[in-house]
């Protein structure tokens, strides 16, 4: 019989963040560390093995115009996305009915243009989700080519960042290089990562498996099921994207006199109907209504400092967030999230022309995705202060 959503909740009480960064043994501190050395470690293995894609890719961008400069460790991150995603979701693309994939994507599109469908669209996703991940994946279909797997993506609505950088390379295709030639380069800079990243980042993701089998055997039908059950290199992934992005958008940042850090709705200690926070359109400030809750710790750091504190209720509402700021030359963000939220946040700001820094929750902890208690998250205020300061 199928769990029931209280039976399935019950369990789930019972399972640790996927993520800790504040382990006792492994320090954030340390965490820090080796992150900045496995992220040195992959840009020049991502320059050695693919240092000629992203001349031409560079080129590429350039001749369009449509998109400005980024750096080079931002278009390797983008390759090494490409490598991991295919190696993680192919072959389910490929045992997809094409069918089935316009359907995923009609309902993202309601979900994200009709608010009031929203809840009905979302049932329906999870249904689908449900019915993909429960289906044994079939020995004898092949991994899909990359433009089905790049339209699977985006049709899923959880990687639609991704796929459209995922789309810019494809471009290169019969251009610069054969499809085989970069299936080929990604693949080896997908397993040189994975290999090098389980080693170095393991001990701070080692309850990913556990929260990941447990999703999997529970297997409710819930429209994150692709956020819940991503694998431990999925993790590593956004961690390096996420060092190797703050990197490139390092300079931008440092020309902004202003600092505003955008906090996530988790971070607080009540939650949304009584936490008192004052909301002026898009803009959420804490309104102190709880001295212990991390929101209002962190406000009060900011008025010391000189920077300001906004919470997004919701990554889905970061979109609206964001917009705000387009057009603000003067201010720079840090964005605190989950390490899953932060690369595609990263592609996100960047299409914005936006300049940010990105620091990750300590663990996760929100109710809606991780944890049905809901246990208030944290950042480490040493490094967004190293973030914010201005060297
Ligand atoms: S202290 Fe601030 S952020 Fe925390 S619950 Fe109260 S108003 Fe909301």
């Amino acid at each position: 019989m199928a769990p029931t959503a209280t039976s399935a909740s019950r369990s789930l009480e019972t399972i640790a963040s996927p993520y800790r960064l504040d382990l006792p043994q492994a320090t954030p501190e340390a965490f820090q560390s080796v992150l900045e050395a496995l992220t040195d470690r992959f840009l020049a293995q991502a320059e050695q093995e693919l240092g000629e894609f992203i001349d031409a890719r560079l080129a590429l961008g350039a001749a369009s115009g449509a998109e400005d400069e980024r750096s080079r460790g931002e278009y390797a991150v983008e390759l090494l996305t490409f490598g991991i995603l295919r190696e993680e979701y192919a072959h389910l693309a490929g045992q997809t009915p094409p069918a089935l994939r316009e359907r995923m994507r009609q309902l993202w599109a309601i979900r994200r243009d009709e608010p009031d469908q929203k809840a009905t669209a979302d049932a329906e996703r999870a249904q689908i989700f449900q019915s993909l991940l429960q289906a044994p994946l079939q020995d004898f279909i092949q991994p899909c080519q990359d433009p089905i797997l790049v339209d699977w993506l985006e049709a899923t609505g959880e990687f639609g960042q991704e796929a459209l950088r995922m789309r810019h390379w494809l471009d290169g295709v019969g251009v610069f290089w054969s499809a085989e030639e970069f299936r080929v380069a990604t693949w080896n800079l997908a397993r040189w990562f994975e290999s090098a990243a389980h080693q170095d980042l393991s001990e701070w993701t080692q309850g990913v498996e556990a929260f990941r089998t447990r999703a999997l055997a529970q297997l409710q039908p819930r429209e994150d099921l692709f956020l819940i059950t991503r694998h431990e290199r999925l993790y590593h992934l956004n961690m390096v994207g996420a060092e190797a992005m703050n990197r490139g958008f390092r300079p931008g940042f440092l020309q902004r006199p202003r600092k505003v850090v955008l906090v996530p709705g988790c971070m607080r200690s009540r939650d949304d109907r009584a936490c008192m926070a004052l909301r002026r359109g898009t803009d959420i400030s804490c309104a102190h209504c709880d001295r212990t809750c991390n929101v209002s710790r962190l406000t009060e750091l900011g008025e010391e400092k000189g920077f300001k504190v906004y919470v997004v209720p919701h990554a889905s509402s970061f979109t609206a967030w964001l917009e705000r700021w387009k057009e603000d030359g003067q201010t720079a963000l840090v964005a605190a999230a989950c390490p899953l939220h932060l690369v595609p946040g990263g592609y996100e700001m960047r299409a914005l022309g936006l300049q940010a820094q990105c620091v990750f929750l300590r663990y996760s902890g929100c109710k809606r995705h991780w944890d049905p208690n809901g246990t208030p998250t944290e950042i480490d205020t040493d490094r967004l202060l190293e973030l914010l300061s201005q060297t």
